[in-house]
Protein backbone atom coordinates (compact mmCIF):
# COMPACT_ATOMS: atom_id res chain seq x y z
CA UNK A 1 0.00 0.00 0.00
CA UNK A 2 1.16 3.63 -0.77
CA UNK A 3 1.56 5.37 2.07
CA UNK A 4 -1.17 7.57 3.54
CA UNK A 5 -0.61 11.32 3.56
CA UNK A 6 -2.03 13.54 5.88
CA UNK A 7 -4.14 15.92 3.74
CA UNK A 8 -5.79 18.65 6.84
CA UNK A 9 -7.37 18.76 9.67
CA UNK A 10 -11.43 18.92 9.22
CA UNK A 11 -12.87 18.85 12.69
CA UNK A 12 -16.33 18.08 12.40
CA UNK A 13 -16.06 15.72 8.81
CA UNK A 14 -14.05 16.49 6.44
CA UNK A 15 -16.09 15.89 3.88
CA UNK A 16 -15.95 19.57 2.31
CA UNK A 17 -18.78 20.42 1.43
CA UNK A 18 -21.06 21.58 3.45
CA UNK A 19 -21.52 22.00 7.92
CA UNK A 20 -18.47 23.39 9.70
CA UNK A 21 -15.28 23.37 8.75
CA UNK A 22 -14.78 26.29 6.08
CA UNK A 23 -11.61 27.16 7.46
CA UNK A 24 -9.98 24.41 7.29
CA UNK A 25 -11.40 23.69 3.71
CA UNK A 26 -9.71 26.79 2.66
CA UNK A 27 -6.34 25.76 3.94
CA UNK A 28 -6.72 22.46 2.19
CA UNK A 29 -7.58 23.67 -1.52
CA UNK A 30 -4.52 25.96 -1.12
CA UNK A 31 -2.25 23.14 -0.23
CA UNK A 32 -3.49 21.26 -3.07
CA UNK A 33 -0.82 20.23 -5.46
CA UNK A 34 -0.67 17.64 -8.54
CA UNK A 35 -0.53 14.21 -7.08
CA UNK A 36 -3.08 14.76 -4.62
CA UNK A 37 -6.84 15.08 -4.45
CA UNK A 38 -9.37 17.71 -4.49
CA UNK A 39 -12.52 17.56 -2.47
CA UNK A 40 -14.80 16.29 -5.15
CA UNK A 41 -12.42 14.02 -6.13
CA UNK A 42 -11.84 11.72 -3.14
CA UNK A 43 -13.74 8.21 -2.83
CA UNK A 44 -14.38 7.46 0.64
CA UNK A 45 -13.82 4.02 1.79
CA UNK A 46 -17.51 1.91 1.68
CA UNK A 47 -19.28 1.29 4.65
CA UNK A 48 -18.49 -2.21 3.93
CA UNK A 49 -15.31 -2.28 4.56
CA UNK A 50 -15.17 -1.57 8.12
CA UNK A 51 -18.02 -3.97 10.42
CA UNK A 52 -20.25 -3.17 12.95
CA UNK A 53 -18.00 -3.96 16.53
CA UNK A 54 -20.55 -5.50 18.19
CA UNK A 55 -23.25 -7.24 16.03
CA UNK A 56 -23.19 -10.34 18.39
CA UNK A 57 -22.86 -8.26 21.95
CA UNK A 58 -25.19 -7.09 24.11
CA UNK A 59 -25.78 -3.28 23.64
CA UNK A 60 -27.11 -1.13 26.10
CA UNK A 61 -26.70 2.63 26.22
CA UNK A 62 -26.08 4.17 29.57
CA UNK A 63 -28.50 7.62 29.21
CA UNK A 64 -30.36 8.43 31.90
CA UNK A 65 -32.48 10.79 29.86
CA UNK A 66 -32.86 7.10 27.26
CA UNK A 67 -33.40 5.05 30.24
CA UNK A 68 -36.39 7.08 31.87
CA UNK A 69 -38.01 7.71 28.30
CA UNK A 70 -37.98 3.80 27.74
CA UNK A 71 -39.31 2.58 30.70
CA UNK A 72 -41.96 5.44 30.28
CA UNK A 73 -42.98 3.62 26.81
CA UNK A 74 -43.16 0.26 28.84
CA UNK A 75 -45.72 1.97 31.24
CA UNK A 76 -47.43 3.34 28.70
CA UNK A 77 -48.20 0.04 26.75
CA UNK A 78 -48.94 -1.82 30.46
CA UNK A 79 -51.62 1.10 31.47
CA UNK A 80 -53.20 0.14 27.63
CA UNK A 81 -52.91 -3.74 28.29
CA UNK A 82 -54.79 -2.89 32.02
CA UNK A 83 -57.09 -0.43 30.70
CA UNK A 84 -58.03 -2.64 27.72
CA UNK A 85 -57.96 -5.90 29.84
CA UNK A 86 -59.56 -5.10 33.37
CA UNK A 87 -61.72 -1.91 32.67
CA UNK A 88 -63.28 -3.18 29.35
CA UNK A 89 -62.93 -6.75 28.34
CA UNK A 90 -63.09 -8.81 31.70
CA UNK A 91 -66.32 -7.18 32.94
CA UNK A 92 -67.76 -7.64 29.09
CA UNK A 93 -70.84 -10.20 28.83
CA UNK A 94 -69.47 -10.89 25.17
CA UNK A 95 -67.31 -13.93 25.80
CA UNK A 96 -66.11 -14.45 21.95
CA UNK A 97 -65.63 -10.34 21.74
CA UNK A 98 -63.54 -10.36 24.80
CA UNK A 99 -61.64 -13.69 23.90
CA UNK A 100 -60.66 -12.18 20.12
CA UNK A 101 -60.31 -8.86 21.26
CA UNK A 102 -57.82 -9.65 24.21
CA UNK A 103 -55.91 -12.14 21.97
CA UNK A 104 -55.55 -9.83 19.28
CA UNK A 105 -54.41 -6.61 21.41
CA UNK A 106 -52.14 -8.44 23.95
CA UNK A 107 -50.07 -10.52 21.02
CA UNK A 108 -49.57 -6.78 19.03
CA UNK A 109 -48.62 -4.86 22.90
CA UNK A 110 -46.34 -8.24 23.00
CA UNK A 111 -44.46 -7.65 19.26
CA UNK A 112 -44.89 -3.84 20.67
CA UNK A 113 -42.52 -4.37 23.89
CA UNK A 114 -40.85 -7.41 21.69
CA UNK A 115 -39.60 -4.73 19.11
CA UNK A 116 -38.84 -2.32 21.43
CA UNK A 117 -36.25 -4.69 23.17
CA UNK A 118 -34.59 -5.92 20.01
CA UNK A 119 -34.75 -2.11 19.12
CA UNK A 120 -32.89 -0.71 22.23
CA UNK A 121 -30.79 -3.53 23.03
CA UNK A 122 -29.34 -3.84 19.55
CA UNK A 123 -25.82 -2.68 17.88
CA UNK A 124 -27.60 -0.09 15.77
CA UNK A 125 -24.30 -0.65 13.31
CA UNK A 126 -21.48 1.14 15.68
CA UNK A 127 -17.78 1.57 14.16
CA UNK A 128 -15.50 -0.08 16.16
CA UNK A 129 -13.86 2.82 19.15
CA UNK A 130 -9.95 3.55 18.52
CA UNK A 131 -9.23 2.07 15.12
CA UNK A 132 -7.99 5.04 13.66
CA UNK A 133 -4.53 3.65 13.81
CA UNK A 134 -1.54 3.24 11.07
CA UNK A 135 -1.60 -0.18 11.04
CA UNK A 136 -5.13 -0.50 10.82
CA UNK A 137 -5.74 1.98 8.20
CA UNK A 138 -2.74 0.06 6.39
CA UNK A 139 -4.91 -3.39 6.61
CA UNK A 140 -7.66 -1.62 4.79
CA UNK A 141 -5.18 -1.93 1.49
CA UNK A 142 -7.07 0.92 0.56
CA UNK A 143 -6.81 1.71 -3.40
CA UNK A 144 -5.30 5.62 -4.78
CA UNK A 145 -7.65 8.10 -4.13
CA UNK A 146 -9.60 6.69 -1.14
CA UNK A 147 -9.98 8.71 1.70
CA UNK A 148 -9.91 8.10 5.31
CA UNK A 149 -11.96 10.10 7.84
CA UNK A 150 -11.37 9.90 11.32
CA UNK A 151 -13.61 10.80 13.86
CA UNK A 152 -12.03 13.44 16.19
CA UNK A 153 -14.56 12.65 18.63
CA UNK A 154 -14.42 8.81 19.35
CA UNK A 155 -11.05 8.10 17.19
CA UNK A 156 -12.50 5.51 14.64
CA UNK A 157 -12.43 5.28 11.28
CA UNK A 158 -15.56 6.56 9.34
CA UNK A 159 -17.12 4.73 6.77
CA UNK A 160 -19.35 6.51 4.29
CA UNK A 161 -22.65 7.28 5.10
CA UNK A 162 -21.47 6.67 9.12
CA UNK A 163 -22.14 9.75 11.40
CA UNK A 164 -21.12 10.18 15.30
CA UNK A 165 -23.93 10.44 17.85
CA UNK A 166 -22.97 12.16 21.19
CA UNK A 167 -25.88 10.42 23.27
CA UNK A 168 -24.19 7.01 22.33
CA UNK A 169 -20.40 8.89 21.68
CA UNK A 170 -19.84 6.23 18.83
CA UNK A 171 -20.18 6.59 15.34
CA UNK A 172 -22.75 5.00 13.87
CA UNK A 173 -23.64 3.11 10.50
CA UNK A 174 -26.27 4.69 8.32
CA UNK A 175 -27.31 6.50 11.34
CA UNK A 176 -30.85 7.89 10.83
CA UNK A 177 -31.62 9.41 14.51
CA UNK A 178 -30.63 8.81 18.18
CA UNK A 179 -34.24 8.27 19.25
CA UNK A 180 -34.51 8.46 23.27
CA UNK A 181 -37.98 6.66 23.48
CA UNK A 182 -35.47 3.42 22.47
CA UNK A 183 -32.86 4.68 24.10
CA UNK A 184 -30.40 3.80 21.21
CA UNK A 185 -29.95 5.32 17.70
CA UNK A 186 -31.65 4.03 14.60
CA UNK A 187 -29.11 2.76 12.83
CA UNK A 188 -28.45 0.30 10.11
CA UNK A 189 -28.79 -2.97 12.33
CA UNK A 190 -31.71 -2.00 13.89
CA UNK A 191 -34.04 0.04 11.45
CA UNK A 192 -36.10 -2.84 11.05
CA UNK A 193 -37.18 -2.92 14.75
CA UNK A 194 -37.27 0.56 15.30
CA UNK A 195 -40.18 0.52 12.29
CA UNK A 196 -41.81 -2.56 13.50
CA UNK A 197 -42.00 -1.18 17.36
CA UNK A 198 -43.94 2.13 15.60
CA UNK A 199 -46.01 -0.48 13.65
CA UNK A 200 -47.19 -2.21 16.60
CA UNK A 201 -47.64 1.07 18.46
CA UNK A 202 -49.49 1.86 16.14
CA UNK A 203 -51.76 -0.78 15.44
CA UNK A 204 -52.06 -1.26 19.10
CA UNK A 205 -53.57 2.41 20.03
CA UNK A 206 -56.00 2.25 16.48
CA UNK A 207 -57.36 -0.92 18.62
CA UNK A 208 -57.66 -0.19 21.67
CA UNK A 209 -59.28 3.26 20.23
CA UNK A 210 -61.52 1.50 18.43
CA UNK A 211 -62.80 -0.60 21.38
CA UNK A 212 -63.38 2.58 23.45
CA UNK A 213 -65.51 4.06 21.22
CA UNK A 214 -67.52 0.39 21.57
CA UNK A 215 -67.10 0.50 25.20
CA UNK A 216 -68.84 4.07 25.33
CA UNK A 217 -71.17 3.40 22.43
CA UNK A 218 -72.43 0.15 24.70
CA UNK A 219 -72.54 1.09 27.96
CA UNK A 220 -74.36 4.08 26.85
CA UNK A 221 -77.15 1.99 26.14
CA UNK A 222 -76.95 -0.16 29.18
CA UNK A 223 -76.50 0.00 32.61
CA UNK A 224 -73.08 1.73 33.63
CA UNK A 225 -72.87 0.09 36.72
CA UNK A 226 -72.97 -3.71 34.82
CA UNK A 227 -70.41 -2.34 32.55
CA UNK A 228 -67.58 -2.27 34.41
CA UNK A 229 -66.40 -3.34 37.97
CA UNK A 230 -64.67 -0.07 38.54
CA UNK A 231 -67.13 3.16 39.61
CA UNK A 232 -68.75 4.78 36.94
CA UNK A 233 -66.57 8.05 37.27
CA UNK A 234 -63.14 6.02 37.61
CA UNK A 235 -64.08 3.57 34.21
CA UNK A 236 -64.71 7.24 32.60
CA UNK A 237 -61.45 8.34 33.74
CA UNK A 238 -59.37 5.54 32.52
CA UNK A 239 -60.95 5.38 29.59
CA UNK A 240 -60.89 8.92 28.66
CA UNK A 241 -57.11 8.91 29.40
CA UNK A 242 -56.68 5.94 27.43
CA UNK A 243 -58.21 7.49 24.37
CA UNK A 244 -55.72 10.44 24.88
CA UNK A 245 -52.93 8.26 25.01
CA UNK A 246 -53.95 5.68 21.44
CA UNK A 247 -54.85 9.06 19.83
CA UNK A 248 -51.21 10.78 20.33
CA UNK A 249 -49.57 8.04 19.78
CA UNK A 250 -51.40 7.05 17.00
CA UNK A 251 -50.67 9.99 14.70
CA UNK A 252 -47.18 9.95 16.60
CA UNK A 253 -46.22 6.28 15.43
CA UNK A 254 -47.69 6.57 12.10
CA UNK A 255 -45.97 9.92 10.84
CA UNK A 256 -42.72 8.05 12.41
CA UNK A 257 -43.46 4.87 10.78
CA UNK A 258 -44.52 6.84 7.44
CA UNK A 259 -41.21 8.69 7.81
CA UNK A 260 -39.01 5.43 8.34
CA UNK A 261 -40.61 3.46 5.04
CA UNK A 262 -39.50 6.65 3.32
CA UNK A 263 -36.31 6.73 4.35
CA UNK A 264 -35.64 2.82 3.68
CA UNK A 265 -37.37 3.11 -0.05
CA UNK A 266 -35.44 6.35 -0.77
CA UNK A 267 -32.03 4.97 0.74
CA UNK A 268 -31.76 8.26 2.81
CA UNK A 269 -31.40 8.76 6.67
CA UNK A 270 -33.06 11.81 8.33
CA UNK A 271 -29.58 12.76 9.39
CA UNK A 272 -28.46 13.09 5.46
CA UNK A 273 -31.64 14.60 4.70
CA UNK A 274 -31.35 17.16 7.62
CA UNK A 275 -27.59 17.72 6.05
CA UNK A 276 -27.75 17.87 2.92
CA UNK A 277 -25.96 14.91 2.02
CA UNK A 278 -28.33 13.33 -0.92
CA UNK A 279 -27.29 12.06 -3.59
CA UNK A 280 -23.69 11.13 -2.93
CA UNK A 281 -24.14 8.02 -3.27
CA UNK A 282 -24.99 5.06 -5.76
CA UNK A 283 -29.23 4.83 -4.41
CA UNK A 284 -30.45 0.87 -4.37
CA UNK A 285 -33.95 0.77 -5.79
CA UNK A 286 -36.60 0.62 -3.28
CA UNK A 287 -37.89 -2.61 -2.97
CA UNK A 288 -33.78 -4.08 -2.78
CA UNK A 289 -33.62 -1.62 -0.29
CA UNK A 290 -36.82 -2.39 1.97
CA UNK A 291 -35.21 -6.34 1.86
CA UNK A 292 -31.69 -4.96 3.16
CA UNK A 293 -33.37 -3.61 5.95
CA UNK A 294 -36.00 -6.27 6.98
CA UNK A 295 -33.29 -9.03 6.33
CA UNK A 296 -34.61 -10.56 2.80
CA UNK A 297 -36.56 -11.55 0.64
CA UNK A 298 -40.39 -10.48 1.84
CA UNK A 299 -41.68 -13.05 4.34
CA UNK A 300 -43.84 -13.14 7.50
CA UNK A 301 -40.37 -12.60 9.18
CA UNK A 302 -40.14 -9.13 8.14
CA UNK A 303 -42.93 -8.74 10.59
CA UNK A 304 -41.18 -10.46 13.06
CA UNK A 305 -38.70 -8.98 15.80
CA UNK A 306 -37.24 -12.10 16.81
CA UNK A 307 -35.85 -12.74 13.00
CA UNK A 308 -32.07 -11.43 13.15
CA UNK A 309 -30.65 -9.41 10.28
CA UNK A 310 -28.55 -10.55 8.19
CA UNK A 311 -25.33 -8.13 8.99
CA UNK A 312 -22.07 -9.40 9.56
CA UNK A 313 -21.34 -11.00 12.62
CA UNK A 314 -18.17 -11.57 14.29
CA UNK A 315 -17.11 -14.15 17.48
CA UNK A 316 -16.61 -12.62 20.54
CA UNK A 317 -12.97 -12.47 20.97
CA UNK A 318 -13.05 -10.09 17.82
CA UNK A 319 -14.41 -7.89 19.77
CA UNK A 320 -12.51 -8.09 22.76
CA UNK A 321 -9.53 -7.14 20.45
CA UNK A 322 -7.86 -3.63 21.05
CA UNK A 323 -6.51 -1.86 17.86
CA UNK A 324 -3.00 -1.88 17.87
CA UNK A 325 -0.56 0.99 17.36
CA UNK A 326 -1.28 4.71 18.41
CA UNK A 327 -4.24 7.09 17.51
CA UNK A 328 -3.26 9.11 14.08
CA UNK A 329 -3.11 12.90 14.29
CA UNK A 330 -4.78 13.39 11.16
CA UNK A 331 -8.61 13.68 10.21
CA UNK A 332 -8.19 12.97 6.95
CA UNK A 333 -5.92 11.19 5.37
CA UNK A 334 -5.47 10.07 1.75
CA UNK A 335 -3.65 7.83 -0.70
CA UNK A 336 -2.14 9.55 -3.69
CA UNK A 337 -2.80 9.07 -7.16
CA UNK A 338 0.45 8.40 -7.66
ZN1 LIG B 1 -17.32 9.12 16.19
ZN1 LIG C 1 -27.11 7.41 19.56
Amino acid sequence: MKSPVHRCRDPEHGRGEHGRGDHGRAECRQESRAGYLQAEQRIPISKDIITSSSASAMWFIRDACGIVCAVITWMLVLYAEFVVVFVMLLPSKNLTYSLINGVVFNSLAFLALASHFRAMCTDPGAVPKGNATKEYIESLQLKPGQVVYKCPKCCSIKPDRAHHCSVCKRCIRKMDHHCPWVNNCVGENNQKYFVLFTMYIALISLHSLTMVVFHFLYCFEDDWTKCSSFSPPATVILLILLCFEALLFLIFTSVMFGTQVHSICTDETGIERLKGETGKWDKVPCWEAMQAACGGPFSLSWCSPFSGLRCERRPLEALEEVPQGEIIEEDIIEIPLY
